[in-house]
């Protein structure tokens, strides 16, 4: 990450990139809703998938799902979210602005204290102590702290009223512990086992902002490991290793990565830990790993009525499985990457370039198709076609050749190929490093293999 970066440069980047656009922008915006651009959907959908890889195809323990966002709102009351589902909210009376209480905790002990289950008097009693300030206008003048309820609400069906409350799902787990049944009973799984999905939340947020950080909407990544009591902590200690190494294999570079294990729990966890990145606005969490017992399938049980009990084949046990959960934010680990990416570079002639160096698997377009001047199109688009069967490819041929690498430079296109005079005569091209800046001459037939060894992702 370079050293020089601030969230509002980040900003201006991907918004003349086409990286991430401010929501419903041509009506003014709409608070804390981000659409993602033609680049950014490519960078965002190749790290879904190289989650997806890792955590589901290549585990032979991982079955996914894809459920439905609007649940029957028991799900809800099982979970726990309708009685006491609640961020910790107090107003500043001077300036009327609104926080979230635990996060003014946090942020003041620079993520150290993991306010999470902290009661309301616990956090008051901290804010007191060290004598947390508005951020806004310095003041310290707080309302009692309240809970209010981050769950979106909508109505399903003609009429307006309580019977017809739905809510849009705050987060993606309730579909996989609502199927542990059907994927045990389908997949023919055996405890241990795990439920992965990558869907949309949503979240009221009371102190949404810093970009893709914290949204309103968001996709989250998510499994959920069934196991027994006695294999439970060596599942929670494996995916906390699981999670960090996914993390630098993706590029996050491990000085910007610690573990942050929460010293106070919810009643019914048995332990629980985050994982922090250095973002330019500080140490946060970038996603989580929880000990969360027998809780989740007991409350489903207890309301459904359906038994979730295992049966263990080969020790006749009858037992409620534990769960660990690992749960990570698309885009919130989309913005650690483009954040850690982002690099500014002199030049040997003076002048400065903006790199964006993500890990080739996950760049958004592998390869860009350059013709020098724009009588070798026909050309270009020849490679261009043959490439793109292959790789996600961009093709430019407008403006001097300098701009159309330093534009690639900037999207973090790892490659880019152009087509001269000679391509003409001896099939072959000048395919640029990204990150090196040195160029090669290659056959065209031996491009598909090149490119192809250096974008792996293990
Ligand atoms: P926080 O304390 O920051 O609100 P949380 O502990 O409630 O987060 P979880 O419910 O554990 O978060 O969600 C798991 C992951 O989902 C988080 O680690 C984060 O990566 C992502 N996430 C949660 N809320 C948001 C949000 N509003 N916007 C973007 N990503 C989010």
């Amino acid at each position: 990450m370079d050293n020089n970066l601030t969230m509002d440069k980040l900003v201006a980047l991907c918004k003349s990139r086409g990286f991430v656009f401010p929501g419903s922008e041509i009506y003014g915006g709409f608070a804390n809703t981000w659409d993602f651009g033609p680049v950014g959907v490519e960078l965002k959908n190749n790290i879904k998938r190289a989650w997806w890889k890792r955590f589901v195809q290549e585990d032979p323990l991982t079955y996914g799902v894809d459920a439905a966002i609007l649940m029957n709102p028991t799900v809800w009351e099982a979970s726990g979210h309708v009685a006491s589902f609640g961020d910790p909210k107090m107003d500043c009376k001077k300036c009327k602005q609104r926080f979230r209480a635990d996060t003014l905790v946090e942020n003041h002990s620079k993520g150290l204290v993991s306010a999470e289950a902290m009661t309301n008097e616990e956090l008051m009693q901290y804010i007191e102590k060290h004598h947390i300030c508005c951020p806004h206008c310095g003041g310290f003048d707080w309302t009692p702290i309240r809970k209010f309820n981050p769950m979106f609400v909508t109505s399903r069906g003609t009429l307006e009223d309580e019977a017809d409350k739905v809510y849009l799902r705050p987060e993606t787990c309730q579909g996989e512990y609502v199927n542990f049944l059907n994927v045990q009973r389908t997949a023919r799984a055996k405890v241990p086992f795990a439920i992965a999905q990558i869907g949309k939340s949503f979240r009221n947020e009371i102190t949404p902002g810093n970009f893709l950080f914290r949204t309103i909407e968001f996709e989250q990544m998510e499994l959920q490991m069934f196991c027994h009591e006695n294999d439970s902590m060596n599942f929670y200690s494996n995916y906390k290793e699981r999670a960090l190494k996914f993390a630098e294999d993706l590029g996050l570079s491990a000085d910007h990565l610690r573990f942050h294990d929460h010293d106070k729990l919810a009643h019914y966890a048995k332990a629980a830990c985050d994982i922090q990145y250095l973002f330019p606005i500080g140490w946060q969490e970038l996603n989580g790993i929880h000990h969360r017992g027998t809780w989740d399938l007991s409350r489903h049980q207890q309301y459904s009525g359906k038994s979730m009990l295992y049966l263990d084949p080969f020790t006749n046990e009858k037992f409620l499985p534990n769960v660990i959960e690992y749960s990570i934010g698309a885009d919130r680990l989309t913005l650690a990457i483009l954040c850690q990416a982002y690099q500014e570079e002199k030049l040997e002639n003076g002048e400065t370039r903006v790199v964006m160096h993500f890990h080739p698997a996950i760049a958004p377009y592998k390869v860009a198709i350059l013709p020098l001047q724009k009588n070798l199109s026909d050309k270009a688009k020849e490679v261009y076609s043959l490439l793109s069967k292959e790789f996600m490819c961009d093709y430019d041929e407008a403006g001097s050749i300098g701009k159309r690498y330093r534009r690639q430079d900037e999207i973090g296109t790892p490659f880019a190929v152009t087509i001269d005079f000679d391509t003409l005569d001896d099939q072959t091209v000048t395919i640029r490093d990204r990150d090196s800046m040195e160029q090669i001459r290659l056959k065209i037939d031996d491009l598909i293999q090149y490119i192809s060894s250096k974008i792996k992702f293990n």
